[in-house]
């Protein structure tokens, strides 16, 4: 494209010096035109003047036939003739002679230009010489009209005058000078010892009387100063003109070549942003469907196989509401980078959107070719990115589908490693699959649950069960957890860990939530006393609405003092320590709301984002919980979280506690509150009798207690028996 536009480029320069010689050329042809045309003008001038000179001399004033005139001496070539003429001259009063004009010369258009021209040229030379003209008279003679030679200057000599009167030129000239009756120019012509030049020139000038040719003047003219001075006039002029010339048309040359230069750089680059991703420059959606359309009419011509695959970046959210776009952005750029570096020079990166890149790997072997280079990717893209002084982790998913094994057609095979994609995201991440028919059905089944689901949010069709939580020191009901409950008539109970998640891909989550808020603050208000409700907030309801506002309300509606609601947060939120998602959770505690990190220790809790947050409480994850028994290792991360509950003043809640081992290890070791089985299953809105009888017994010890799992000793203080 650019080497194109280059091309284009040299062209039009390329013309413009081809216009711009032409036009110096033309300007100076014009200009020696117009140089020979103001010599001979000059030449012309000067002849009239000296022969009005000489004629009033000889013929009508004065009777001295000798003398000098401008310098010249005279010699009498034919006395009688000359007495004669004289006489005639004296007799005659009106004695009217008129020097012939010029032939016409035919200079054409440039003549033309000249005649305008010549004016300003004799005005020059004439301005230039102080006797009128620049051309100087060096001889002359007077021949009558049968060639009869009167009078000649005495520097003309004889035998030369004779030789020249004799040559066919001058004979040639003569002839039609008297024919045509004008003056007539004879090159080169030379005085004897003198070189014949281009601007020594023998003038033919008939003078006449009426019609007829009185006398013939034939004058030897020497234009060298003439020629000189009209050469540097002339020139300057044709410079300047041609400069005019060049400059009238180039300036406007240059302001179209600059603005269609300007267009074609547009267009190229609009050609490029319709083709290509601005941010990372690599091809885009409509770019790829066609390499790839390409891509697969070569490997059906050529028997060949292709991979396609769909690369999406885990958890690119969380660095975008993290660290902010513009990391988010020199994350992709960095990435994209890798990206190329693991694919062959043939093979295409391309970015469909947000975090989602495509590749498209033709000519493979078999279909297990596709695999080292999705280990290259996943490899690549898990190790550390440094973005403006962050370290970040990101991992990648890679969904792959095969061509023309799984189809032919380029939008099908897209969706075909979305959907491996969307596997290997759901296998733990950081991994790729190959496309599986099966797939189909499962996301197929996914989409059916959130249209199902839309439908029984917008009719009334989930419900909620709350689970009871105590103190473990007083062994007092502290208050319930609101759990979402959907009962599907075909499908049955569906666990809401399967469609909170769809809630969250489908944008139902901000209506499910709110749904949740303000019926559960409703029920709480009529509980007794200071009993808690826990209500479950999502991650994504903080981009889905605007959680103070709706929070705000149920309270209002409600008429529920903030003190007695807990908003739970899934430990991911951790990951936003954004300005944006701290306001939000200020906000939420200026109020009076208590905050709590739910299931904290499974996924990627950062301790240093938890100390920054205005939470009250944190529960330890449910795997730690049903793991305790048997595994020392998990003991000691359950201990820690303890620990830092402790040293953080929070409380600490185990969740998930079914067993009477578990619930006294997590006395002991000092665990604020519990839920689980053990104490109380979630069930449906209760009444306030159910609410009194929730509480369960609880002895202090005295004596130090032998631990459950193993003869070691937690650190122990106030530690009390839960009895359910
Ligand atoms: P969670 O917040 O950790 O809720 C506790 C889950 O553990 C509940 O599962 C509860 O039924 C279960 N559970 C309680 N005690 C025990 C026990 O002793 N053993 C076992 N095995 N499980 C126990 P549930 O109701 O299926 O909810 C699963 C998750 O779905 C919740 O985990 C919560 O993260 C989410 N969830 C439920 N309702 C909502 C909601 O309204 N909004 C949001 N955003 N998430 C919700
Ligand atoms: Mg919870």
């Amino acid at each position: 494209m650019f080497r194109k536009f280059f091309a284009r480029d040299r062209m039009i320069m390329a013309g413009l010096i081809v216009l711009g010689v032409l036009t110096v050329i033309a300007g100076f042809a014009s200009g020696r035109t117009v140089f020979q045309y103001a010599l001979s003008t000059d030449a012309r001038y000067a002849a009239s003047q000296w022969i009005g000179k000489v004629e009033d001399r000889l013929f009508a004033q004065h009777s001295s036939p000798a003398g000098r005139i401008s310098g010249q001496d005279i010699a009498i070539v034919a006395p009688k003739l000359f007495g004669d003429i004289q006489a005639r001259a004296r007799e005659t009063r009106a004695y009217k002679l008129r020097i012939a004009s010029p032939a016409p010369q035919g200079f054409g258009l440039l003549g033309g230009v000249d005649m305008l021209l010549s004016g300003w040229i004799a005005s020059l030379t004439g301005y230039l010489d102080a006797n009128d003209h620049v051309s100087k008279i060096r001889n002359f003679a007077v021949l009558e009209a049968d060639g009869g030679l009167i009078l000649r200057s005495s520097g003309f000599d004889p035998k030369a005058l004779d030789s020249f009167l004799a040559d066919t030129r001058f004979q040639a000239e003569f002839y039609k000078s008297l024919s045509t009756r004008s003056s007539r120019f004879i090159d080169a012509f030379a005085m004897p010892g003198q070189p014949a030049s281009e601007f020594q020139k023998g003038l033919v000038v008939p003078l006449l009387q009426g019609d007829k040719v009185a006398r013939v003047y034939i004058l030897a003219v020497d234009q060298s100063s003439a020629a000189a001075l009209s050469r540097v006039a002339l020139l300057a002029a044709s410079t300047m003109t041609s400069l005019l010339i060049l400059l009238s048309f180039s300036v406007p040359a240059l302001v179209a070549f600059r603005r269609t230069r300007e267009r074609w750089e547009t267009e190229d680059k609009l050609r490029f942003l319709a083709m290509h991703d601005p941010l990372t420059g690599l091809p885009n959606r409509v770019y790829w469907q066609k390499v790839l359309e390409q891509a697969l009419a070569r490997a059906k011509r050529r028997n060949g196989l292709l991979a396609v695959m769909c690369v999406d970046l885990d958890h690119f959210k969380e660095v975008n509401d993290t660290f902010g776009h513009k990391a988010g952005d020199a994350l992709l750029m960095e990435v994209s980078e890798r990206l190329k570096s693991c694919v062959r020079e043939t093979d295409i990166v391309a970015r469909l959107g947000g975090d989602e890149f495509a590749i498209l790997a033709e000519d493979l072997d078999d279909p297990s070719g596709a695999i080292p280079l999705a280990r290259r990717i996943c490899q690549q893209l898990s190790s550390n990115f440094n973005i403006e002084g962050h370290d970040l982790a990101i991992s990648c998913s890679v969904g792959i589908t095969l061509a023309p094994a799984e189809g032919s057609e380029a939008a099908d095979l897209l969706g075909k490693a979305d959907l491996a994609l969307y596997r290997a995201k759901h296998d733990g991440r950081n991994t790729f699959r190959f496309f599986e028919p099966e797939m189909d059905s499962h996301v197929r089944k996914r989409r059916i649950i959130a249209s199902e689901l839309r439908h029984a949010l917008h009719n009334d069709g989930l419900h909620i069960h709350y689970q009871p939580q105590f103190d473990l020191l007083s062994g007092a009901l502290t208050g319930y957890e609101a759990l979402a409950r959907w009962t599907h008539d075909d499908m049955g109970e569906v666990s809401p860990s399967k469609f909170i998640s769809i809630a969250e891909e489908n944008g139902l989550i901000g209506m499910l939530g709110e749904w949740m808020l303000k019926t559960t603050c409703r029920s709480a208000c009529h509980w007794p006393g200071d009993t808690r409700l826990t209500v479950n907030i999502s991650a994504a309801q903080f981009i889905a609405q605007d959680l103070v506002k709706i929070v705000g309300e149920s309270l209002s509606e409600s008429g529920l003092a903030p003190q007695r609601l807990l908003l739970e947060f899934n430990e991911d939120v951790l990951l936003r320590n954004n300005d944006e998602m701290h306001r939000t959770l200020k906000q939420l505690t200026a109020m009076g709301v208590h905050l709590a990190i739910d299931n904290f220790g499974a996924g990627n809790s950062s301790i240093s984002n938890l100390i920054r947050l205005p939470v009250s409480k944190i529960n330890i994850d449910q795997s730690f919980i049903h793991q305790m028994e048997g595994d020392q290792n998990i003991r000691t991360i359950v201990n820690m979280i303890v620990g830092l509950g402790k040293s953080l003043g929070v409380t600490i809640s185990a969740g998930g506690v079914e067993t009477e081992a578990q619930a006294q290890y997590l006395r002991q070791i000092g665990c604020n509150e519990v839920q689980g089985f053990l104490y109380g299953h979630p069930q449906p809105e209760i009444g306030e009798g159910n609410l009194t009888s929730q509480t369960a017994s609880v002895e202090l010890d005295t004596e130090p207690v032998l631990l459950p799992f193993e003869n070691e000793a937690p650190p122990r203080e106030n530690v009390v028996r839960l009895v359910g």
